[in-house]
C-alpha cells in the first residue's frame, strides 16, 4: 500500500552569504529518505542544528526542496515547487498540521475558541461547521470550558494544548510537533504527550514529535535520529536507545534507567540492554540484585 509521507532523496539548504558557508555545512537536511504510513507515531530526534526542524517545515511546505521530493498519499507535493498555488499548499497543510515549540507566538486571537476557529477559516470552511469542529476540538484537548478565556492568561501546557486544538479543527491526518513540549514545565509536558498519545491512539492521526527528552521519545512507536542532516537511526525505540555508544557519538543518551543498566552491563553485571521505561529499569535491578544476593 501506498505510504502517506515518503521523501526521495529529500535536500535542503538555507541561502548563505559566503562567510556561513564557510563554517555551515551545504545541506540543512541531505538525502533523507523516510517513508511514514498512516497512524504511525513517530519520534524524531537529533542535537541542535542537525536538520529536524527543516525536516518538518518541509513536509508542511514552508519551505520547499531544491533536491528530492515528497509524496503525501502518493502524490508528488513538490512537483512543482517553484510556482506553487495557495491551493496547493493549503491542501498540503489540511492534511499536516504542525504546531511550535514557543505557545505565545502561535495565539492569534484574544479568545480561546476564536484562536481554534482561526486555521479553519482559513481554510474558508462554512461558518456553522467552524463552530462544531471549534468545541469537538476544544472537547478532545480538553478545555472546553476555557473557551471564552484569553490564551494569554493560560499555563504554557494550556496554551499548547489551544495550538493543538487549533490544528485538529482543520482535521489534519498529521500533526507535527516541533519541540512544543520544550517550553513547558513538567505539568504542561505531560499534559501535551498525553493530548497527542490520545489523538494517535483513539483518533488515530499520524504524529510527527520531534523532542530532545528521551523519555518522551521512548513511548513513540518509532525514533528516527538524524545527525548532521540525515538520516542516522531509524527503529523501534527499542532498537534505537539499545545502541547508547551510537547515540552518545552524536551528543545523545539513552533514557536514564537505560544508561545506568548499560553502565551496569560494562561492569560485567549481565542486565538486558533494551530496557526503556522506569518500571522495567526498575525490574531489571531488582532481578539484578536479587540474583547478587543469592551468590
Ligand atoms: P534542528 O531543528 O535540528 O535544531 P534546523 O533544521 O533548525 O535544526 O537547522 C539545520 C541547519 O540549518 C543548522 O545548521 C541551522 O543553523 C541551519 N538553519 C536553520 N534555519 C536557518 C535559516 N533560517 N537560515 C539559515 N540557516 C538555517
Ligand atoms: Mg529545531
Amino acid at each position: 500500500m501506498e505510504k502517506f509521507i515518503r521523501t526521495e532523496n529529500l535536500s535542503f539548504s538555507y541561502p548563505m552569504d559566503d562567510e556561513a558557508a564557510e563554517t555551515t555545512s551545504a545541506f540543512a537536511l541531505n538525502d533523507v529518505n523516510i517513508d511514514i504510513d498512516s497512524g504511525e507515531y513517530v519520534a524524531v530526534l537529533g542535537h541542535n542544528g542537525s536538520g529536524k526542524s527543516t525536516f518538518a517545515k518541509l513536509l508542511n511546505l514552508i519551505i520547499v526542496p531544491q533536491k528530492g521530493k515528497i509524496f503525501m498519499d502518493g502524490k508528488d507535493i513538490t512537483a512543482n515547487a517553484d510556482e506553487m498555488s495557495d491551493e496547493e499548499i493549503f491542501a498540503v497543510r489540511r492534511k499536516v498540521g504542525m504546531v511550535f515549540q514557543n505557545p505565545d507566538n502561535q495565539l492569534v486571537a484574544n479568545v480561546v475558541e476564536e484562536d481554534v476557529a482561526f486555521g479553519p477559516e482559513n481554510l474558508g470552511i462554512p461558518r456553522e461547521e467552524i463552530r462544531q469542529r471549534v468545541d469537538e476540538a476544544l472537547k478532545t484537548v480538553g478545555m472546553t470550558e476555557y473557551s471564552q478565556h484569553a490564551p494569554h492568561r493560560l499555563s504554557g501546557g494550556q496554551k499548547q494544548r489551544i495550538a493543538i486544538a487549533g490544528i485538529i479543527a482543520m482535521m489534519p491526518k498529521c500533526i507535527i510537533l516541533d519541540e512544543a513540549t520544550a517550553m513547558l514545565d513538567p505539568v504542561g509536558r505531560k499534559e501535551v504527550m498525553n493530548t497527542i498519545e490520545m489523538l494517535n491512539r483513539e483518533k488515530n492521526m499520524t504524529v510527527i514529535h520531534i523532542t530532545h527528552y528521551m523519555e518522551e521519545a521512548v513511548r513513540a512507536d518509532r525514533v528516527i535520529v538524524i545527525n548532521d542532516s540525515r538520516v542516522y537511526m531509524d527503529g523501534t525505540p527499542k532498537e534505537v536507545f539499545s545502541r547508547i555508544e551510537d547515540l552518545k557519538k552524536v551528543g545523545l543518551e539513552a533514557p536514564q534507567g537505560t544508561e545506568l543498566l548499560f553502565e551496569l552491563g560494562k561492569l560485567g553485571y549481565s542486565v538486558p540492554n533494551d530496557c526503556l521505561s522506569v518500571e522495567e529499569c526498575a525490574n531489571a535491578l531488582y532481578d539484578l540484585i536479587e540474583r547478587e544476593q543469592k551468590r
